[in-house]
């Protein structure tokens, strides 16, 4: 056929070479389709920006396989898909109130034998038997920030049932700062809404596993439920990326440096912070949780309106500091009967903190709890 001549037509193919334009960074694929050739085929399937960011993840956690998807909840539900109808799933019940809420939901619907456990102590452990197919939890915790021994628990799941799978929401504690594969896990996952983000800008999930059938699994679930990353939350999400250690080195030096001022506070009467231990946990982000002495949280309203610094709302590990109350924001889909029985209250604040200067900080909170005394 003669070229066309025609000027729509013409424009609608108009195309520059573009092969050796060798890019400094990898461009944005914003195309759902790929030529017939391609290994991505479809965005839905593949694509370069989100490959590139499965393996800058898969790097940083050392993981043998990494599969984004649009947000955590993607990621925790990817992973509830490896469930059959009647098989046991054991949580604890000290994770974000979301997770709890869409276990109970798929237990409901699905079949599936839910239990509870708290697998930061020894008796809870009891809970975890041969019928355990799967068992999930946040280390550190949240609320609370206790520590799961990951490899004792995987151990304790793998003796008595060796096809039982053993899930880490590693969201809190990074992949710098702890590599629960390592330590016995089979699936590592992450929302990178979190610190991967780090500006509050852009969501995205991370499912991590060293086992090749359960990566194509989870490969196979977002492609056929359409869990897709989309191409440009992978770039923004990549581009944060190459910024995570030093916004985490900044954030844990704030971190420990205003735990040790709310410990000094008269309005406080615990703060929460996790046991580094240097083997498990290898160092700790900006998230950490404080409880108002002397009822005072019936002012939770005027501690945060007098704060300046702090954001209020869902948003956390990002560049500034937020406060947020647990109790009516991240585990607000929990019954209050269920946030009872972990003792979770109104006067539990949970602060997350930027990388703005300490001492500007330590000066906003003083204010703030000065005023819940006038
Ligand atoms: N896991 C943890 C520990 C979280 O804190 C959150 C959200 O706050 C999620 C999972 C869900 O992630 P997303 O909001 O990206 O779906």
């Amino acid at each position: 056929m003669e070229n066309p001549t025609n000027p729509v037509t013409k424009a609608l193919h108009a195309r520059v070479d573009d092969k050796n334009a060798n890019p400094a960074v990898t461009p944005l694929y914003q195309c759902s389709a790929f030529e017939a050739d391609s290994p991505f085929f479809y965005t839905r399937k593949d694509n370069p920006n989100v490959a590139e960011l499965e393996e800058t993840v898969r790097i940083l956690e050392d993981a043998n396989f990494a599969v984004a998807s649009a947000c955590g909840m993607a990621a925790i539900s990817m992973t509830l898909e490896l469930l059959k109808p009647g098989e046991t799933l054991v949580v604890d019940p000290y994770i974000y109130g979301c997770s709890y809420r869409l276990f109970q939901r798929i237990s409901e619907r699905l079949g599936i034998q839910l239990k509870t456990a708290d697998f930061s102590s020894e008796k809870d452990l009891e809970q975890i038997t041969a019928e355990t197919r799967m068992i999930f939890f946040e280390t550190p915790t949240n609320p609370f920030l206790k520590t799961v021994d990951i490899k004792k628990v995987s151990e304790r799941l793998k003796s008595l049932n060796p096809d039982g799978l053993v899930v880490v929401d590693n969201t809190w504690a990074t992949p710098l700062f702890q590599h629960p594969l390592k330590h016995g896990a089979d699936v590592s996952l992450h929302s990178g809404t979190k610190y991967f983000s780090g500006h509050s800008d852009v969501m995205s999930g991370m499912t991590l596993t060293n086992r090749e059938d359960l990566a194509q699994d989870f490969r196979d679930t977002r492609f056929y439920g359409g869990a897709i990353l989309a191409p440009h939350s992978a770039w923004l999400t990549r581009r944060s990326l190459q910024t995570l250690n030093l916004r985490l080195e900044k954030q844990q030096q704030v971190t420990k440096e205003m735990r040790d001022f709310l410990r000094e506070q008269p309005q406080v009467t615990k703060v929460y912070y996790p046991n580094v231990d240097g083997k498990q946990l290898t160092g700790y982000g900006g998230i950490l949780f404080f409880e108002f002495s002397n009822n005072l949280d019936k002012y939770y309203q005027k501690f945060i309106q007098s704060l300046k610094l702090f954001n209020t709302g869902t948003g956390m590990a990002c560049v500034t500091s937020m406060v947020a109350q647990p109790f009516s924001g991240s585990h607000a889909s929990m019954t209050c009967e269920e946030k009872e029985q972990i003792g979770l209250g109104e006067n539990l604040v949970r602060l997350c903190f930027g990388l703005e200067n300490p001492e500007d900080l330590k000066n906003d909170l003083t204010k703030a709890l000065r005023t819940l005394e006038s």
